[in-house]
């Protein structure tokens, strides 16, 4: 006889876990692989495995979603928030240079758009100091700087799989983690603060209550379905970019400051955004296209603004680049299945309502 404990049918197969770390090995090199229920919680895992501390600064843009900063607030650290480029709205690091202190212990680059900031730059602005580099590539999936997958580069990657970005499992992330130094504390937060893996693999005889940690892991029926997201890649960029062709082709000439790759990036074209002259054109612009019957959308309100950023006096950062990008920027829809006609439409449909409030 042979009587498991826990019923057979419902036990996770160890034989999945490996199959999907093969294929995300594939994908970006030998690494470790924490498949998560989201980014934000790969990201909440990230500042709990890099330990920051009460009053650990924390250098950060302001123009990013809300969970790039969260899990720093909520381990007490003080946010830095950071400047960004005026057309690839990426992080300054310029201005991350200049804010750099003794107490600076975590840089967050945010991929937006897909798009990194220069990382041999970052890389060595950190060189020598205490400081982690984690990557919020949330929409940095089968994106590259210099032919490096976004997220392999810092000591840990956060990409997400939010049923808005390029693969999805409904919701699911993934933490990526690079700092071979980091891997214990990592086993240990994601198996919710044991020493549960040191225990699976032999290394102690039962496990127990050691640190921090949470319910971090995706499900099993979510990282199926992620097998089977990965391959859509190559197709799923080809369509997107063949998108952004089109708008770039058909946009050119008009008021707008179209996007920009830098030499060093290859985009996954996970948002396609231009930056028309002022907020009351984006604004009339949003409505007049929904008049239209086209969906298009600003981005964030920068963090250092948002009624959490003043009541915590983050607003004192004086951020005019990050100020207006947030106020002119439009993202118009870009999905694979969006054809050249519907394209065509959004294009024809903008021109004429810039030439409208010239
Ligand atoms: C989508 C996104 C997140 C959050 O990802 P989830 O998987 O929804 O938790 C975090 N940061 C950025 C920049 C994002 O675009």
């Amino acid at each position: 006889m042979n009587i498991p404990f826990n019923q057979p049918e419902r036990t996770p197969d160890p034989a999945l876990d490996e199959q999907l770390d093969r294929r995300l090995a594939e994908l970006y090199g030998p690494r470790k692989f924490y498949p998560t229920t989201s980014c934000s919680s790969a990201l909440q895992m990230a500042a709990e495995v890099a330990k920051i501390q009460p009053g650990d600064e924390v250098i950060l843009p302001s123009f990013t979603y809300v969970t790039t900063a969260m899990p720093f607030v909520k381990r007490g650290a003080v946010l830095v928030f950071a400047e960004i480029d005026p057309v690839t709205c990426v992080m300054d690091l310029d201005d991350v240079a200049r804010k750099l202190s003794e107490r600076t212990r975590a840089i967050v680059p945010v991929h937006y758009a897909g798009i990194s900031p220069d990382m041999d730059h970052l890389v060595r602005l950190v060189e020598a100091r205490p400081i982690r580099i984690i990557e919020d590539a949330a929409q940095g999936i089968d994106a590259t700087y210099k032919g490096r997958p976004l997220g392999t580069i810092g000591d840990i990657g956060a990409v997400s799989f939010h049923h808005t970005k390029n693969i999805s499992t409904g919701e699911g992330g993934l933490l990526i983690l690079n700092a071979e130094d980091l891997q214990d504390t990592a086993d240990v937060v994601y198996e919710k603060g044991t020493d549960r893996r040191a225990f699976i693999s032999g290394e102690v005889d039962r496990y127990s209550w050691v640190s921090v940690g949470g319910s971090y892991e995706m499900a099993p029926p979510l990282k199926r379905l992620l097998l089977g997201e990965l391959d859509l890649l190559p197709q799923i960029r080809s369509e997107r970019r063949r998108v952004y062709d089109t708008y770039m082709k058909h946009l050119a000439g008009l008021p707008l400051i179209l996007p920009e790759l830098p030499d060093y990036a290859r985009s996954n074209h996970h948002i396609f955004h231009v930056q028309v002259s002022s907020k009351t054109l984006r604004d009339q612009v949003i409505k007049r296209m929904r008049e239209e019957g086209i969906q298009t959308t600003f981005h964030y309100q920068p963090l250092h603004n948002s009624s959490f950023g003043q009541q915590r006096g983050y607003d004192r950062f004086d951020l005019p680049v990050t100020d207006r990008v947030a106020d002119r920027l439009l993202r118009l829809p870009i999905y694979p299945t969006l054809s050249e006609e519907q394209v065509c439409y959004i294009t024809d449909t903008l021109s004429r309502i810039l030439e409208e409030n010239q």
